[in-house]
């Protein structure tokens, strides 16, 4: 059975009592989510950018609330919006990915939610430090939240990529493997910059097993005044959902496991064969160092370097392995080889 997937939609931003209604009355209908989102402060890169409409916003949110039954969720960027939105009954915020990149915001914001009946959405930096994003989960875990999640909305790319930002899945899995009991869900629309991409991040999200997605949709997109190519119609949210291809996280099915733990039990013999041989590698590498130390030669000889790199690419190629794959993995046994052997001089 394929698992429910959190489902947060809305507007980038709130921009008058219409708009955020008729949204959130075609999101009910279309896809039912779990949370209506707008922004009500908005931290705009430029300043002259739509600032947001600031607390009469969080008025209408109360009216969608009210009048669909759906839980109502904003940014908060510092401690007064905690109190402020605590006025108007939210009991979920977000906390931005330019202000998680600031442990003294995310600090007052922790103290000012503390005791209350909050759900915590925590979005990633823009700056791509697993340990800043951690930071500030455990900012919140150390005041008392037990409720917190994870939105992975990628990171700023650098250079110009047809993202606006990069997803570095690498991140979020390294975050799902330092801390197991935090959930994470992706915003696809902050990763992808434009409509035409979001299908596809969202469905890299839910291959990753991430538990759910926070889509930006706006009754009238072109109208939009903040992130207007990315938002989607409410029915284009459910076109996108039904084109989704949801995995469950894990069968309870005896032939899978037997299966799955035989392959994983041949996986474990193999990983543990490659450190043996690396260990070898190591130790012959070395044996080398020493050999260039006596003879007064350069731990870098960059025509051997070429000559291996190449053979080891052509090789993977010939076996079908990806040789950009092959290329980073020797290049990062070889930048280890070249340190270990320069420390030893
Ligand atoms: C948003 O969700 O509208 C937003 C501003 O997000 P982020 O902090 O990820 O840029
Ligand atoms: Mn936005």
């Amino acid at each position: 059975m394929a698992k429910h997937l959190m489902l947060i939609c809305g507007p980038c931003s709130a921009e008058s009592e219409e708009q955020v209604l008729e949204t959130a009355r075609l999101l009910k209908e279309y896809v039912s989510p779990d949370y209506f989102r707008a922004g009500i402060w908005k931290p705009r890169t430029r300043p002259d950018s739509f600032e947001g409409i600031g607390e009469r916003g969080l008025a209408w949110m109360q009216c969608v609330q009210a009048e669909t039954g759906i839980p109502v969720i904003t940014e908060v960027a510092n401690a007064s919006h905690i109190e402020i939105i605590a006025k108007y009954g939210f009991k979920a915020f977000w906390i931005g990915a330019r202000t998680v990149a600031n442990p003294f915001s995310v600090q007052e914001i922790a103290e000012a939610a503390k005791g209350g009946d909050f759900k915590v959405f925590i979005k990633n930096p823009t700056n791509p430090d697993i340990d800043l994003w951690c930071g500030a989960i455990e900012r919140f875990k150390k005041i008392g939240f037990d409720d917190i999640i994870a939105v992975c909305r990628g990171f700023y790319p650098f250079a110009e990529t047809k993202l606006r930002n990069l997803p570095c899945w690498e991140i979020p899995i390294e975050l799902a493997r330092r801390m197991p009991d935090i959930k994470i869900i992706c915003d696809p629309s902050h990763i992808a910059g434009d409509k035409e991409y979001i299908g596809e991040i969202a469905q890299q999200a839910i291959d990753l097993n991430m538990a759910g997605l926070m889509i930006e949709s706006h009754c009238c997109p072109g109208n939009a005044l903040s992130d207007s190519r990315q938002q989607l119609t409410p029915l284009e949210v459910k076109q996108l959902l039904d084109s989704l291809k949801i995995k469950c996280s894990s069968v309870s099915d005896r032939d899978y496991e037997v299966e799955m733990e035989m392959f994983r039990n041949k996986i474990d013999v193999l990983d543990y064969q490659l450190l043996d041989i690396l260990k070898q590698r190591f130790a012959i590498t070395n044996e080398i160092g020493k050999i260039k130390k006596s003879h007064n030669v350069a731990v870098l000889q960059i025509d051997r370097w070429k000559k291996v790199l190449e053979s080891r690419c052509e090789y993977a190629g010939r076996l079908g392995l990806s040789q950009e794959l092959v290329a980073a993995l020797f290049s990062e046994i070889h930048k280890e080889s070249i340190r270990e052997q320069g420390e030893k001089r």
